[in-house]
């Protein structure tokens, strides 16, 4: 994974770890919930409601921690937001599939232990 020299090695690499999976683990629990709604429209089987209260609020957990610890989670080269949606287009490389928000690459770059470019600067970090 050093095979790209002006990568640069990430300085809080707990913070952004811990954001990113756990907003990852979020999503999956959203998936999880449309399964238990599917479950239900498609049986008409009230069995798995006792989920949805509990998954909701898990969601909501993982959500409002990841929002809080990814407060400060900047990028060091141009101090803006890692996991915040930026405006402007002219940063990023061409690489991002064109349903995806930056934030979300990288935290799906994290997830799966690799390089992720700032949003903003598109400095890309390397986690040690
Ligand atoms: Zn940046």
């Amino acid at each position: 994974m050093n095979s790209v020299s002006n990568s640069i090695i990430y300085p809080n690499p707990r913070i952004v770890r811990f954001v990113s999976l756990s907003l990852a683990a979020s999503w999956l629990v959203i998936v999880l919930l449309i399964g238990v709604f599917a479950f239900r429209e498609i049986t008409g089987s009230h069995y798995l409601d006792a989920l949805i209260a509990p998954l909701g609020f898990l969601i909501l957990i993982l959500v409002v921690l990841s929002l809080f610890v990814g407060s400060t989670a900047r990028c060091p080269e141009c101090r803006c937001l890692l996991f915040k949606q930026v405006k402007s287009d002219l940063s990023m490389s061409a690489r991002r599939p064109i349903f995806l928000s930056k934030w979300s690459l990288v935290v799906i770059n994290i997830v799966r232990v690799r390089p992720f470019n700032c949003p903003n600067c598109n400095q890309e970090y390397t986690l040690k």
